[in-house]
């Protein structure tokens, strides 16, 4: 058995690294370059992802959560790591054990971390989230209180916490349309950290709030440390933004396990939605929706076989899925199936599958399960 039998990810390192120089090199000299490998880097696989991006000179990472954080401390990544997400206060010492840098949203959690870390001698590293109008995560400075940015201040003479950074996230900074509004958070920002240093006397050393939109589109955000994902991993997050050589990291490819033709009238797959029209060459490959196929692409989508686009037929199914291959020359078992990705001069692209399904092109990545293995490569040569 081999892990290209069935349904694999090929993921291209030289494209990560690729893309990795093409983000930095909009950037000015000294900005610091934090990848977000959360969720399993965006399905690209965490460790594999990580280290390559260690070994080309990245700064810093950024995961959701203790445990992804912890995985990759497990598997020898030494760089600095931000947790985006909450950890419970009695976990501090743990994340100070393993050097880990921890997102702070509010004076609560920041008194509770302090608090969880008395008696010892150690400095949990944070970094503290100003919400500017993202409405998820952070202190609301964006309101005309004075009270976040007080708390703010407090926490920078709380024991045991050295404030190594502080951040924003944009909501749109994406759309071109919305430029007023990204604008408008990032002075926010930059009045709330500028007067928080002012009062307190202290730089903070590390200020960040671009994602992909902020890194492409608006230069001025990029402050001293970008945090670009989806732009990272090969995709533009606004497709209009065509002056960006970006490459797609992953691949998604599966196998041929049957090829039958059927007479006219036949039903295809669960719930009869499909009838074969004239005899039909109908072709099955092992990937349905428990490999991160969503279920809603069923009779929407196409794949690639023999360089040429076909089809998919009928409602995808847990671990199955069916194609219409009428015409094409000769397809075997074991032929090879591109769901996105390049075979031949034809392209797939996990954005027209978002686009079809109604989502973006970050859920169809994350969604590739764990049973699919992933395959990485540094290309042909
Ligand atoms: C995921 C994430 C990013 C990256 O966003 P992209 O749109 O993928 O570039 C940046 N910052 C925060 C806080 C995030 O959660």
């Amino acid at each position: 058995m081999h892990t290209t039998d069935r349904t694999w990810a090929e993921i291209r390192l030289d494209h990560l690294a690729h893309n990795y120089a093409e983000l930095r090199r909009r950037t000015a000299p000294g900005c610091k370059f934090l990848a977000p490998v959360k969720a399993n880097a965006y399905g690209h696989g965490a460790v594999a992802v990580s280290r390559h991006l260690q070994t080309i000179g990245c700064d810093f990472l950024a995961v959701t959560s203790l445990p992804e954080a912890l995985e990759l401390r497990e598997a020898g990544i030494a760089l600095p790591i931000l947790i985006f997400g909450y950890t419970v206060p009695t976990d501090a010492s743990t994340l100070v054990a393993h050097q880990l840098t921890q997102a702070v949203f509010s004076l609560e959690q920041a008194k509770a971390l302090s608090h969880a870390l008395t008696g010892s001698r150690q400095t949990l590293q944070i970094h503290l989230e100003l919400d500017t109008g993202m409405g998820r995560l952070g202190f609301p400075v964006a309101t005309p209180s004075i009270e976040p940015l007080e708390d703010l201040r407090t926490i920078m003479t709380l024991p045991h916490l050295d404030v190594q950074g502080i951040f924003t996230h944009f909501s749109v900074a994406d759309l071109e349309e919305e430029d007023d509004y990204t604008e408008e958070q990032l002075e926010h920002f930059a009045l709330s950290a500028h007067w928080l240093e002012a009062k307190t006397g202290k730089q903070i050393p590390i200020h960040h709030a671009a994602n992909s939109g902020g890194v492409l589109r608006l230069s001025r955000s990029h402050l001293n440390m970008i945090r670009p994902g989806l732009s990272l991993y090969g995709l533009s997050p606004n497709p209009g933004l065509i002056d960006v050589d970006l490459r797609p990291v992953m691949s998604l490819k599966t196998r041929v396990i049957q090829v039958r033709d059927f007479v006219t009238d036949r039903s295809i797959s669960y719930g009869r939605t499909y009838q074969t029209r004239g005899t039909q060459s109908i072709a099955v490959v092992p990937i349905g929706y428990a490999d991160g196929l969503h279920r809603s692409l069923s009779g929407k989508m196409d794949m690639l076989l023999h360089g040429r686009r076909v089809p998919q037929v009928g409602r995808i199914c847990m671990d199955f899925s069916m194609l219409h291959v009428t015409g094409l020359e000769k397809i075997s078992v074991g032929d090879v199936a591109t769901v996105f990705g390049q075979d031949g001069k034809e392209t797939l692209s996990v954005a027209e599958h978002a686009a079809t399904a109604g989502t973006i092109p970050y859920e169809l990545l994350c969604a590739i399960s764990a049973r699919v293995p992933r395959i990485y490569s540094h290309g042909a040569e």
